[in-house]
């Protein structure tokens, strides 16, 4: 029998600690043997800890290198900054891996999508450089920016910096080239809005364009973020492999998981040299808190992609295809995958844990 895996398990907070629940259970009925290091982040610790993100929790992931957290919230307007997003920055999670995919019996206008969203998850508009409107130093910046690019900032405004480096660019092109060849996909597109910002987004596609000629055995393209939405309502299936700054890539993702049948099925990962975090895409839906109703396949689907990083493909693949076999046949899903006219048979998140553990047993 192979030895266990030592990871790191964050329940979150709203739905967070059941979905987490049903994922544990159904990753341990895979047969692959788990040590979890169960830790908690999040205004519920605040109190305790002083801080959203207790050291304790980083040096948890640092030592098993290999995370699966639940939804964690970022009250608005408190001051409290994102743990999500200091987390993919204190590990230098740069990458973000998004899958988006259809899987029969969803119901949705759209068939046989197969997209990976790789997001880069340091730079851009999520770097927190922000000044608020009327502080000094804001005066001071609007003063300076003013000068310098001869343009009239209004006094009134709140500032926030969007800094793209040809560092992290290199890292998440690199990123996206080299995972669409190992998954054997054919095509990479970039976004980016180069017409406009053309020192960000203009150097992001720069290097792109520059580093595609590398990878001729992957075709290249590219797209203004803008007309990517409506090429991706209109004909999604053109795209494989989407590579984005930081911004676009968090509102395509939604976007291309409202595809494929919601956030209830949208998995993630935060990648970086060093660690792996894995998460599902959405939030912590507060309002579903403790009711047992929500979807918890798209953390289930975290645990897949974190099986297959770990090495444990074939049981990825067996846990993949339950959830799959569970979708497929409609019965005991939640509401969010149910038509309206049958709503009323949805099941709860702790009975599609149960189902897709059923089915696995099946699966050699
Ligand atoms: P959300 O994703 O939590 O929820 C939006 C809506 O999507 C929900 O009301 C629900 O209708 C649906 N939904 C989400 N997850 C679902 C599931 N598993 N099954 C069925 N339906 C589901 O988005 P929000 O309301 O914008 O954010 C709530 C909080 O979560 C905010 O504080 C936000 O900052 C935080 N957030 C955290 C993460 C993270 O931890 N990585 C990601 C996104 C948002």
């Amino acid at each position: 029998m192979t030895n266990a895996y030592n990871i790191t398990l964050i329940p979150g907070d709203g739905i967070g600690p059941e979905i987490s629940k049903a994922t544990k259970r159904v990753l341990e009925a895979t047969g692959v043997r788990f040590n979890w290091d169960i830790v908690h982040a999040g205004i519920e610790v605040m109190e305790e800890y002083g801080t959203p993100l207790p050291d304790h929790v980083l040096e948890s992931i640092r030592k098993n290198k290999i995370a699966i957290k639940g939804p964690i919230t970022t009250p608005v307007g408190s001051g409290f900054r994102s743990v999500n997003v200091a987390l993919r920055k204190q590990l230098e999670l740069y990458a973000c891996v998004r899958p988006c995919k259809s899987y029969q019996g969803i119901s949705s206008p759209y068939k046989d999508i197969d997209i990976v969203i790789i997001r880069e998850n340091t730079e851009d508009l999520y770097a927190g450089i922000e000044f608020e409107k009327g502080k000094p130093q804001t005066l001071e910046v609007i003063k300076f920016l003013s000068e310098k690019s001869g343009t009239n900032i209004r006094e009134d405004s709140g500032i926030s910096i969007k800094p793209i480096s040809e560092t992290g660019s290199r890292h998440i092109l690199r990123y996206a080239f080299e995972f669409a060849r190992a998954d054997e996909r054919t095509k990479v597109t970039a976004i980016h809005k180069a017409n406009i910002m053309k020192f960000s987004d203009g150097l992001f596609l720069a290097i792109a364009r520059d580093m595609a000629k590398e990878y001729p055995d992957i075709e290249f393209e590219d797209r203004i973020v803008d007309n990517m939405t409506m090429q991706l309502i209109k004909n999604p299936q053109q795209f494989n492999v989407i590579v984005c700054p930081n911004l676009y890539g968090d509102i395509l993702s939604d976007l291309c998981a409202g595809l494929v049948g919601g956030l209830g099925v949208a998995p993630g990962a935060n990648i970086g040299n060093e660690y792996a975090l894995f998460e599902p895409t959405h939030g912590s839906a507060p309002r579903y808190r403790g009711l047992n109703k929500v979807n918890p396949m798209a953390m289930m689907l975290s645990g897949v992609m974190m099986l297959r990083h770990i090495g444990e493909v074939d049981n990825a693949h067996r846990l993949e295809q339950a959830i799959a076999d569970v979708i497929y046949e409609g019965k005991n899903v939640t509401y969010d995958l149910k038509i309206d006219s049958e709503r009323d048979r949805a099941v709860g998140t702790s009975q599609v844990a149960d189902a897709v553990i059923e089915k696995l047993e099946k699966i050699k």
